[in-house]
């Protein structure tokens, strides 16, 4: 087989290839494993409770059931679900949007691939970049650019807290932008550190991406106002200079390939057109699923009231057993899970890497996410790379409970 350089690219790096393919069997029941790995959301009851009542109001409506199945929507995807987002938005935090601001694509990874390669690349001799101005950063950009070496991360600054918590923070005195960044990237709530940016972080980016004239991407897949996995105050805002990109996923939709994104009309007309290049149209039955959730404002009591206490509990819960089998056992620090499904987990005396700690914790049963793979986009070595894993609570107490006292033995054995 004959690939090309693009297609070389896409398919090489086998040590990620292996990670999905691992927790790929272990969803799928293949292989029996304690699940820590992955990003699937939980499946909350209440939840599916609302996913079914709208799937039999769905089927009773024949010209919105026809619709979501039997037709290619517009390039930028369901005019009545985007004017009914953009009221929402508009009413209840004031973003100053229409439908023109949005459009759906089929899942946000597939927004962040059409990004990346419309801002960053070669543009005649020049090659743009992608800033992500805070790693470690979520592991699926890592692989979405078509042109090698356009991503550059930057190292955080490091505030410790009450032990065993610390907290990852922009470094701005020693982030500075070179004229040949075409995109600044964050994810907030960030996969894998469960970090939040402040505000007033997030309006300091947004300055730096205004003066430098590039867009600022913030990855909302887990924020507010939906899904609502967070657990500290901030303010959903999208103003000009900005591209929000939200996704159905993790209200516990993943399998309907729904992101969202918010923009200027001139960024939403290029995405809606490379994503009409590569996929005719959108799913539509994300938006026909949703469409008298986001009519009616219930999809934000719904994050509110139901999906953010849900991942609130589990995530005490992780902490607890985590502490009872760590405590006094193992060295380990933990970054403030302030959102997002994940425990950013550091072994400071770790001798071995969180790839061979990973391949250990695999033969007793236990999958979770080296640190390494999330540190893309800087050859400088960063120490929290080796030794930092990501835990998911979202499988549930149980699977948690179970995976802490392995994971202790396992850490205990090689530090
Ligand atoms: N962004 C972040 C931070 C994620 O964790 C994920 C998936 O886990 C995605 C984007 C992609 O989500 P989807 O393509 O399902 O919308």
């Amino acid at each position: 087989m004959i690939l090309s350089d693009y297609g070389k690219k896409l398919t090489s790096k086998s040590g990620i290839l292996q990670l999905m393919d691992d927790l790929g069997k272990a969803m799928s029941g293949q292989t029996k494993m304690l699940m820590l790995g992955g990003g699937n959301p939980a499946v909350i009851e209440e939840m599916q409770q609302t996913w079914l009542q709208e799937w039999e109001r769905l089927q009773h409506d024949l010209s919105d059931f026809t619709a979501s199945l039997a037709f290619y929507d517009t390039p930028q995807g369901s005019l009545k679900w985007r004017v009914a987002l953009a009221e929402l938005l508009r009413h209840r935090y004031a973003m100053p949007i229409d439908e023109r601001n949005i459009v759906l694509t089929n899942g946000s990874q597939n927004a962040f691939f059409i990004l990346f390669n419309l801002f960053s690349g070669r543009i005649g001799t020049q090659k743009r970049k992608v800033l992500f101005p805070l790693a470690p950063e979520y592991i699926g950009y890592a692989d979405q650019s078509l042109d090698e070496g356009v991503f550059v991360s930057h190292p955080p600054k490091i505030e410790l807290l009450e032990s065993p918590f610390f907290k990852y923070h922009v470094d701005f005195d020693s982030l500075h932008l070179t004229d040949d960044v075409g995109l600044i990237c964050v994810s907030r709530p960030t996969n894998p550190s469960g970090n939040v940016l402040t505000d007033s972080e997030l309006r300091q980016l947004l300055t730096l991406a205004r003066q430098h004239e590039v867009p600022l991407v913030v990855d909302n897949a887990y924020g507010a106002p939906f899904p609502g996995i967070l657990f500290t105050e901030v303010t959903p805002f999208w103003e000009p200079g900005m591209i929000l990109s939200m996704s159905l996923s993790k209200l516990g939709l993943p399998g309907l390939r729904t992101g969202i994104i918010i923009a200027e009309p001139e960024i939403i007309d290029v995405v809606s057109s490379a994503h009409a290049v590569m996929n005719l149209a959108g799913v539509n039955l994300g938006a026909s699923l949703t469409m008298s959730l986001i009519k009616s404002g219930q999809i934000l009591d719904l994050a509110q009231n139901v999906i953010k206490p849900y991942y609130f509990n589990l995530r005490n819960k992780a902490l607890a057993h985590m502490h009872e089998a760590f405590a006094g056992r193992i060295s380990y620090q933990v970054h403030l899970p302030e959102g997002a499904l994940f425990l950013w987990v550091k072994f400071p005396e770790l001798r071995i890497t969180s790839r061979e700690l990973y391949q250990h914790l695999k033969e007793r049963g236990v999958l979770v996410v080296p640190g390494e793979y999330f540190f893309f986009g800087s050859d400088a070595p960063n120490p929290d790379a080796h030794c930092c894993v990501r835990l998911t609570y979202s499988q549930g107490e149980e699977v948690v409970a179970q995976a802490m006292p392995i994971l202790a033995e396992v850490v205990e054995k090689y530090c």
